[in-house]
């Protein structure tokens, strides 16, 4: 049976079967925490998806987790995955859905995507494809995580009350990101979700979006998409 875990800056969520459970993320040592869990319920598999930079089973950063970079191949010796949070929600969505050309764009304390291309996920070369909220577009007085100070999600994200924009800002950001994924990706749905978009919900304007674009535009209907796509990845690709 698969255990899935969703690593959030907030909430630590995990799912074996009919059990759920959530704790408090900053109250946990997370990776004691994920060690105890297969000591417990002895999965074959393990999916996890993690608010960070991830790649082949590695940690390379995480800006809102108390957790050092670690491979977490020398610790977990049961199959596992290890993905990032808005890929592993892209594939969720993109079962939702029933579309194999997705784009999840989640807006929240950041702003990021997950891509599904022909019902894959796109990672690239460094598991980093989709960091969209770090594409350079209007200065601040703030330094961002990633060393620049003009990122995208300083204005299309909650970051935006930090930056003291307004919520007109926020929504040319969000609009600018969305007619950039469509753009770049092709995608047949664009599917729009995060903290911060649900609670200042607004109609995506198609002026962003090319012309010739048949993108449909949706809200996320799912509430732990990114827990149910580690599932789904491991399941499927262990
Ligand atoms: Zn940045």
């Amino acid at each position: 049976m698969i255990l899935a875990i969703d690593i959030g800056g907030t909430f630590f969520r995990y799912k074996f079967g009919e059990i759920f459970e959530v704790k408090n993320t900053k109250e946990i040592d997370v990776l004691k925490e994920i060690l105890n869990l297969i000591e417990k319920y002895k999965p074959s598999k393990l999916g996890i998806s993690f608010a960070g930079q991830v790649d082949n089973g590695k940690i390379l950063s995480s800006p809102n987790i108390d957790i050092k970079s670690i491979d977490l191949k020398e610790y977990i010796k049961i199959p596992f995955i290890l993905e990032n949070d808005l890929n592993c929600a892209a594939v969720a969505e993109s079962r939702y859905w029933k579309s194999k050309f997705l784009v999840a764009l989640y807006s929240g304390t950041g702003l990021g995507a997950g891509i599904i291309e022909n019902g894959k996920l796109v990672r690239g070369y460094m598991n980093l494809a989709g960091e969209i909220g770090h594409i350079p577009y209007k200065k601040t007085d703030l330094l961002c995580g990633c060393g620049k100070n003009d990122c995208l999600e300083f204005y299309a994200s909650s970051k935006i009350e930090k930056i003291g924009g307004s919520i007109e800002e926020y929504k040319e950001a969000l609009n600018k990101a969305v007619g950039i994924v469509a753009s770049l990706f092709n995608p047949e749905i664009i599917v729009l979700g995060g903290g911060y978009y649900l609670h200042h919900k607004f109609e995506i304007d198609k002026k962003y979006i090319p012309n010739f674009d048949k993108v449909e535009i949706k809200t996320t209907k799912l509430k732990d998409a990114s827990l149910i796509g580690a599932e789904f990845l491991a399941k499927e690709e262990l």
